[in-house]
């Protein structure tokens, strides 16, 4: 008898069902991945209440941030990842096609020939498990998996996709250094986790701004690095970054607020003139 696996399948706005299928056979450049725990992207949401589901849009297993330990590898696969059995891999939603200009650059976030997407390429595509919220995964030849150690929690694990885009954010793209002033414009994941990186890298002051409804968060963001919140419904942000800077304001705003302009109008009149960076959403 063929081993099942279960998965979530969404079939259309707000329609999720339990659905089970035959456990695939792996192939030499193909991998099974047993899910550990799948975190909850903005965009999972987004699917879910149908914002992203269009005419032709098809069923998929949604899950775009899988963790999970390597159940079964291919000989070049294997290769590839440098990979085996056992080991626990963080795998990234987008799979690019390696070859692109983008993809040669580095930016493969932002490829046009993507082979698809983990909890987005549709049921459809053969072997169907391209999604977190099932009992096992397949990676995709062109997939992007990076080992992780055992030893962490899984529930804490499990966060390597907003902690990792908050590095990117602070670090890579924000350059924050020793003693910086850092900006954070939304109290979101991406948000406070950008405030735990610029901390750990160093920054001197961060700032994290938010909704009257975001209260909480920006308790939470106080709590995990932030040394000033702003409710942007009470205070003006840019009077208040200017006020904590002596009037030269932020060596760096990280901008990772999605669908709306204010922001980036803050950004723009909150960055220091001359040695600041603005890294937008
Ligand atoms: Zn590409």
């Amino acid at each position: 008898m063929t081993e099942k696996v279960r998965a979530m399948v969404q079939s259309g706005p707000r329609q999720m069902e339990l659905r089970e299928f035959e456990r695939p056979a792996i192939g030499a450049d193909d991998a099974l991945v047993r899910v550990e725990a799948c975190g909850v992207c903005g965009s999972d949401v987004e699917q879910y209440k149908g914002h992203l589901w269009r005419e032709g849009s098809k069923p998929s297993i949604p899950g775009r941030e899988p963790l999970g330990v390597i159940e079964e590898i291919g000989d070049r696969a294997a290769a590839r990842w440098g990979a085996e059995p056992g080991d626990r891999v963080a795998i990234e939603i987008i799979i690019p096609c390696h070859t692109c200009d983008l993809c040669l650059a580095g930016r493969y976030q932002a490829c046009r020939n993507r082979r698809g997407g983990h909890g987005v390429t549709p049921i459809e595509k053969e072997p169907s498990l391209w999604g977190g919220f099932a009992d096992y995964i397949c990676l995709h030849p062109d997939s992007i998996v990076h080992k992780m150690r055992k030893d962490i929690p899984a529930d804490v694990a499990v966060m390597f996709n907003p902690l990792g885009a908050g590095f990117r954010r602070a670090v890579d793209y924000g350059k924050t250094g020793i003693g910086d002033t850092v900006l954070v414009l939304g109290p979101g994941q991406r948000g406070i986790a950008a405030a735990i990186a610029s901390k750990l890298a160093g920054a001197g002051t961060v700032i994290v701004t938010g909704l009257a409804r975001d209260a909480a968060k920006l308790a939470l963001g106080k709590e995990l690095g932030a040394d000033h919140t702003i409710n942007v419904g009470e205070e003006s942000t840019v009077e208040k970054v200017m006020d904590l800077t002596g009037g030269v304001g932020a060596v760096v705003v990280l901008e990772p607020t999605p669908i709306a302009s204010a922001p980036v109008l803050d950004a723009i009149e909150s960055v220091r003139h001359g040695r600041g960076s603005f890294s937008p959403g």
